[in-house]
């Protein structure tokens, strides 16, 4: 499982299975290479498929239990079961407009897409039910994050103290600059005390800021009560790391994308 990513707090507990993919380790061209596991890219539709199928045999899962979400940057999220599998990649979507996606069904690869935006995954242990988001700065000023752990808490009576949260490979600080229309935004979501942790000024003379997504995610769910300890981030920067990632920053449009995956067993 060397060309795919977990976190060390996840990845040896045997109820579930999860990873965020790299570039390596697949059969796609170009500026695709190698494991592009975006169908709406302009790359080859059956380079794609067999890369799903190497990620999925990786995990211990198959194509026809994966459930793609449809993300635009908002925060919806959505309850996914048994009638859902399958959907994005063996058969049409219901789903519309989820950038959240939770279960407490066995057997169900929730799969979300990156190419800079923050991967966040959550387990709870107690009521065995995992969540995973897609927080690019638009959904971290909506707080995805939190509304998810909301939702898991209706849904599955889940508790923060108990719930492990993985926070994965996305844009770091060092190259995520940003305009003052997005500082702006975030002012507006969040305290001081975070806000001095999440955005700096800019090293150049842009006058601009550098913004930490991570950080704004991991302070959203200390304050929510999410122990320290159990919140596992990521230091891997998606634009940094040519080799490793796609970076929209970086690339572009012409680039492929990662995805996460997450099931319980
Ligand atoms: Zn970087």
């Amino acid at each position: 499982m060397d060309n795919l990513f977990q976190f060390d707090r996840l990845k040896n507990i045997k109820e579930i299975t999860h990873c965020y993919t790299t570039r390596l380790g697949g059969v796609s061209k170009d500026a695709f290479a190698s494991l592009n596991m975006g169908f709406n890219r302009g790359d080859a539709y059956e380079n794609v498929i067999e890369n799903y199928q190497r990620v999925t045999t990786t995990l211990g899962l198959s194509i026809e239990q994966l459930v793609l979400s449809d993300q635009v940057h908002k925060d919806a999220v959505m309850e996914i079961n048994e009638e859902h599998l399958g959907m994005g990649i063996c058969r049409e979507s219901t789903i519309k407009n989820i950038d959240g996606m939770m279960t407490n069904k066995p057997g169900i690869g929730l799969t979300t897409f990156y190419a800079d935006c923050v991967p966040l995954f959550f387990y709870d242990p107690i009521h065995k039910a995992i969540a995973l988001s897609h927080s690019g700065w638009r959904g971290t000023v909506k707080k995805i994050g939190l509304k998810t752990l909301e939702a898991m808490q209706r849904k599955y009576k889940t508790q923060a103290k108990d719930v492990l949260i993985g926070i994965g490979p996305a844009i770091g600080k060092c190259c995520y600059q940003v305009s003052d229309d997005v500082k702006k935004e975030f002012d507006l979501s969040f305290n001081d005390d975070i806000i001095g942790k999440i955005v700096f000024p800019s090293h150049d003379d842009s006058k601009k800021y550098m913004l930490d997504l991570k950080m704004a995610n991991q302070c959203m769910f200390e304050q929510a009560g999410v122990k320290s300890s159990n919140i596992e981030v990521s230091s891997l920067c998606t634009s940094c790391h040519e080799d490793l990632f796609y970076s929209h920053r970086r690339m572009g449009t012409s680039r492929g994308s990662q995805v996460a995956i997450f099931a319980l067993r």
